[in-house]
């Protein structure tokens, strides 16, 4: 055997990780960057199958990235209140700022200060329509745990989300319990789904309030329908900072890989329903 092949078994080290029940082969580089192998796979795919589209062939792992797992941080016990110039989309009572898909009133249930998803009833959307923006809100994910990973108080803020489902689907950032939940890192909480990890997990317990901060800035579009400058995320969750004006590789995608369609400059926001009872309080945005 010669020297560069003695050199190469040395440095490619193959990983078995668990992952929700199920075994991956991993492949570790020498700056011990752990590249999943539906990467590889994918690769084969793409090589040997270049004319169909990616949603064709590729499966939901296939965009699942579990490492690096962003670290534990703990977030400090405060929350700001709500500046002059914001519009207040949500402070308790009513749902008044927000409409389902078909233009019905949110049948999402209202207990005074705070709204909580009615599983099955559908998504949310405002009534005003917002380009870039700074929102904050505060979520708390269901206190009775009965499922575990992306089963586990799964919702998500959508930004531009067009309520025609032939529309844009938006741009979304993960509401999550990732509190002792793993789930591939680039779709636990604070990631900008499939496609940014958080820098940090900030997050609390199942039960508890927590705030996300985030300022986007939207997307704009040539003439001819090309994307001109992408949008870009800046997240704080419960204050700590967790993506850094990170670029939106287009709209997000459970299935295959994101990319951008042109949309009209302003559209609403969305709030997910994702079958979980998660809670919502003190809503309000700044247009940018
Ligand atoms: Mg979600």
């Amino acid at each position: 055997m010669n020297f560069f092949l003695i050199k190469l078994l040395i440095s490619i080290l193959f990983i078995f990780n668990k992952t929700d029940g199920n075994y991956c082969l991993s492949y570790k580089t020498k700056e011990n960057d752990v590249i999943d192998s539906s990467f590889f796979l994918d690769l084969i795919k793409i090589k040997s199958n270049s004319k169909k589209s990616d949603s064709v062939f590729l499966n939901p792992k296939s965009t699942e990235i579990w490492f690096p797992e962003p670290p534990l941080v703990s977030p400090a016990n405060k929350f700001n209140g709500v500046p002059s110039d914001a519009i207040v989309l949500f402070s308790g009572n009513d749902l008044n700022e927000w409409v389902h898909a078909n233009g019905d009133s949110p049948m999402w249930v209202v207990q005074q200060d705070l709204f909580q998803v009615k599983p099955g009833s559908g998504d949310i959307f405002t009534k005003k329509k917002f380009g870039s923006c700074q929102i904050h809100i505060e979520f708390k994910t269901p206190s009775e745990i009965t499922s575990k990973g992306q089963g586990r108080g799964n919702s998500g803020i959508y930004f531009m989300a067009d309520t025609d489902p032939s529309g844009n689907q938006g741009y979304e950032i993960q509401i999550l319990d990732s509190y002792n939940n793993r789930t591939y890192s680039n779709g636990q909480a604070g990631s900008v789904y499939k496609q940014h990890i958080p820098l940090v997990n900030a997050s609390r317990g199942p039960g508890k309030w927590q705030s996300y901060d985030i300022i986007f800035k939207a997307p704009s579009f040539s003439e001819s329908g090309y994307i001109d400058t992408p949008a870009y995320f800046t997240v704080f969750h419960n204050g700590i900072l967790i993506q850094n004006n990170v670029q939106i590789q287009g709209v997000t995608k459970y299935i295959g890989y994101p990319e951008y369609k042109k949309h009209l400059p302003k559209l609403p926001i969305k709030l997910q329903d994702h079958g979980d009872k998660v809670s919502f309080r003190n809503i309000w945005i700044r247009e940018l």
